[in-house]
């Protein structure tokens, strides 16, 4: 029994099947900044409930409706940014060297201008931030190409990847399923995907919601055994899921 709030009579009931795994029977599980999370007893998977709306959801992805400490994408600490994703596109460079990567909500765009600097044939990144397309565009290598557009735009371009990656993005969107979705429309049988989110049921950690961040900037939160479900089901799979010390998890999938 969860401890956090009292579920309010009527969110005792208000429930919808698990997003992941399709249990019918999910449970109230904690309230907060007037938004309600429901859990998945079978696949672990904490969840908002209803889904705000995207009018609702959209402004959080940009520098100008974020409240502060939201989603902002922070340009400060620059030379560290570029280091982090300069040791990240070295671990996975044999699959992206001559071949064509992107990165799924670029922030400012570190991953994309390492992986095109790491000998990526041609790399992409999208981002829902103009102010953060503006950065990376005016800073990072010129040969890659930002896009600042949604997921299902960007698809309609009728690109394909060899290497796809997506940093802490997943827990933010509404209709993570399209998301992932997606991903397997841009990813080549047989290409890569990296995948990092929260891991609000890491070992060292346990599951306390009162330490989360608030809704609606993040409306889901993962563990590796639903993780591995939410990909398998949209045509990945898992190759591995690193050890982390960190709360936060970091997945490479295979797309088959
Ligand atoms: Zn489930």
């Amino acid at each position: 029994m969860n401890t956090m709030a009292a579920p309010a009579a009527e969110t005792q009931t208000a429930t919808r099947p698990c997003p992941v795994c399709g249990h019918e029977k999910t449970r109230f599980f904690v309230e907060k900044n007037n938004y309600t999370f429901l859990k998945c007893p079978e696949c672990e998977l904490n969840f908002i409930h209803p889904v705000p709306a995207h009018e609702e959801l959209a402004p959080l992805y940009n520098q100008q409706g974020a409240p502060k400490d939201a989603l902002r994408y922070p340009y400060n600490k620059v030379d560290h940014r570029r280091k982090r994703a300069r040791v990240r596109a070295g671990r996975f460079k044999k699959y992206f060297e001559g071949k064509d990567a992107v990165d799924i909500g670029c922030g400012g765009g570190y991953m994309v201008d390492a992986m095109q600097k790491a000998g990526a044939k041609r790399a992409f990144g999208i981002d829902l931030d103009p102010e953060a397309m503006e950065f990376a565009r005016k800073n990072h290598d010129p040969k890659a190409t930002y896009y600042c557009e949604t997921l299902d735009a960007f698809i309609k371009r009728g690109l394909t990847f060899d290497f796809g990656h997506s940093s802490q993005v997943i827990e933010h969107v509404g209709d993570f399923n399209a998301f992932v979705a997606g991903w397997a429309q841009l990813v080549k049988s047989g290409g890569y995907f990296f995948l990092k989110t929260p891991d609000r049921r890491h070992w060292l950690h346990g599951e306390k919601p009162e330490t989360w961040p608030n809704p609606p900037e993040y409306t889901q939160y993962f563990s590796r055994k639903n993780i591995r479900i939410l990909l398998e089901k949209h045509g990945f799979e898992v190759v591995k899921i690193y050890f982390n010390l960190k709360p936060s998890m970091e997945i490479l999938a295979r797309r088959k």
